[in-house]
């Protein structure tokens, strides 16, 4: 026998239900974007996304947006990309799927703690037709990148050419993902997207200081989708606050008022972030630090920002958020601010709610509302979350009440009939709820009786 016949069974890794496709340009700022990876896979195995998502996905996701048809998330396919439960859901399942354990990083969810959702994604399909042209002309794979997805980034930092939304060929736009989604050609009249001759997307006309906001914006979003995958510390909102309050000494004493002026945001606003109350959205995250002169992934990741230069730079007219509706003018509008702030701080319980605060000052709701949205919002989120709690409380005490009732009835020969039950509880109302139901059925099982 020949020496070199290895006899030795090879180990044969399991299989995957769909091919285990490569990812593209993971742990770069190109990575693709999820739904860019679903549409080829799809091809891959040639069949329509939509079929792909209905017979193999939806199964795994069964979940009430009914699991992934695309029919019914139709205009949310944005959040596919996104930081929420329907990218997560999607992730799972693919990951099961695809054998791979890395798909999370085609999405935003790495950033789940400290983006908001709010205006994060697009929440149509947007291109660079120069991308798709060169990578059809070198041959590469084609594929979406999910730095396209987010809509704070207008423009391709790689040929500073504005992101096109309407295809040339039929003028219409294109929602993220559809059933024939079909990668680099446009979703309505399947033609190809791609082009390398000039278009009208072209940046020529942009104002210098224009074409330097939207690369800076672009490559500092490019930063973060780049370091997902190597995040060494603990994402935290915590850190994002205290972030920007270090700022606000670096560059205003700690003066909120002074520092909400230099990077041009409402002063409550502003406080709500440095105090931890609110998160700033990404577009304001990505505004604020370009007015800084930071890194987007320095505030959101590391204790200590570099600030290496401490000149402020005033953002571009066309980006500048337009002035809100002038507001009512109140008698003495910062001692109002103080006193919400105060409601706020104060932490105490139960917390009032916003009606019941703006009775206290003496102003209509809608008023406080009007002048001070965020820290009105702030007040209305601490009253609903406590109120939330304090109801999951009582449903809790609830449950043993009624664990208490059936053994009681069951002892006197009672049969425990929902009727009956209900009579003795303080909150009877509650017996709608699943789990007190929940707990009502297994204390009869437990006795042996029936349901
Ligand atoms: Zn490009
Ligand atoms: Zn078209």
């Amino acid at each position: 026998m020949l020496e070199l016949w290895d006899l030795n069974q090879p180990t044969i890794p399991s299989r995957s239900t769909l091919y285990h496709l490569d990812l593209a340009s993971i742990g770069t700022a190109s990575v693709e974007s999820l739904t860019g990876y679903i549409t080829r896979l799809a091809e891959s195995h040639s069949v329509y996304p939509g079929v792909l998502m209905e017979r193999e996905i939806a199964p795994l996701v069964a979940k009430q947006y009914a699991g992934a048809n695309l029919h019914t998330i139709y205009s949310h396919t944005c959040a596919l990309n996104g930081t929420g439960v329907m990218a997560s859901d999607l992730v799972q399942a693919l990951n099961k799927l695809t054998g791979h354990n890395r798909l999370h990083l085609l999405t935003m969810l790495s950033w789940s703690k400290v983006l908001p959702s709010r205006a994060l994604m697009r929440s149509t399909r947007a291109w660079c037709p120069k991308c798709y042209e060169e990578q059809r002309v070198n041959g590469y794979e084609i594929y979406e990148p999910l730095l396209w997805t987010l809509n704070v980034v207008k423009i391709c930092p790689i040929h500073q050419q504005l992101l096109c939304s309407r295809c040339p060929h039929c003028h219409e736009s294109n929602l993220p993902l559809t059933w024939r989604s079909r990668t680099g050609h446009c979703f309505k009249c399947e033609k190809w997207l791609g082009s390398s001759s000039p278009s009208s997307s072209e940046c020529k006309d942009l104002a210098e200081t224009e074409l330097e906001w939207l690369v800076w914006a672009a490559n500092a979003v490019g930063e973060l989708i780049a370091a997902a995958p190597v995040l060494e510390n603990e994402i935290s909102k915590e850190r994002v606050a205290h972030g920007l309050s270090n700022c606000a000494k670096h560059f205003s004493e700690g003066n909120i008022a002074k520092f909400s002026r230099l990077i041009q945001t409402p002063t409550n606003t502003v406080w709500l972030w440095c105090n931890g109350k609110n998160l700033p959205q990404l577009d304001a995250l990505v505004r604020l630090c370009f007015c800084l002169r930071i890194s987007v992934l320095e505030l959101l990741t590391q204790d200590v920002i570099k600030i290496t230069d401490s000149s402020v730079r005033l953002l571009p007219k066309s980006c500048q958020q337009r002035k809100h509706r002038a507001a009512i003018k109140l008698v003495n509008h910062e001692q109002v601010r103080s006193q919400l702030e105060k409601v706020l701080l104060d932490h105490k319980l139960p917390p009032p709610s916003l009606e019941a605060t703006a009775r206290d000052l003496g102003y209509h709701r809608e008023t406080l509302n009007r002048n001070f949205k965020d820290l009105c919002r702030a007040i209305s989120t601490q009253y609903d979350q406590y109120e939330r709690v304090r109801y999951l409380n009582s449903v809790d005490k609830c449950c043993e009440e009624v664990r208490q009732v059936v053994l009681r009835l069951n002892s006197q020969s009672v049969y425990p009939s929902e009727a009956r039950v209900s009579e003795h509880l303080t909150k009877p109302g509650h017996l709608r709820h699943k789990k007190v139901r929940g707990v009502l059925q297994e204390t009869r099982k437990s006795l042996g009786l029936k349901k």
